[in-house]
């Protein structure tokens, strides 16, 4: 029997691991913060640091693509330049 309690303690907290916690239930009065995805009372000031955090790398991950995409634009333009070079000699 303390098999099953083991085995389900380790599911509960893998399961607990992998959640992102990004669908809550807000407690104002009891200024608790409860995941509808896996039912844990998750740290309210935690969960604010793991949002900011996750904002963070998202607009580092959108600068980083401008800045390909201007890299892109900036190959292509002068690639398009060179061969227009090319037509006129
Ligand atoms: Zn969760």
């Amino acid at each position: 029997m303390s098999e099953c309690r083991i085995i389900s303690l380790a599911i509960a907290r893998k399961k607990h691991e992998c959640c992102h916690h990004e669908l809550i239930d807000i407690d104002l009065q009891g200024r608790t913060i409860t995941c509808r995805i896996c039912n844990s009372i998750v740290d309210p000031f935690e969960w604010i640091v793991e949002r900011a955090r996750d904002e963070a790398f998202a607009k580092w991950q959108v600068d980083e693509h401008k800045k390909y995409l201007a890299e892109a634009r900036r190959k292509a333009e002068s690639a398009r330049l060179r061969r227009a070079v090319g037509r006129v000699r």
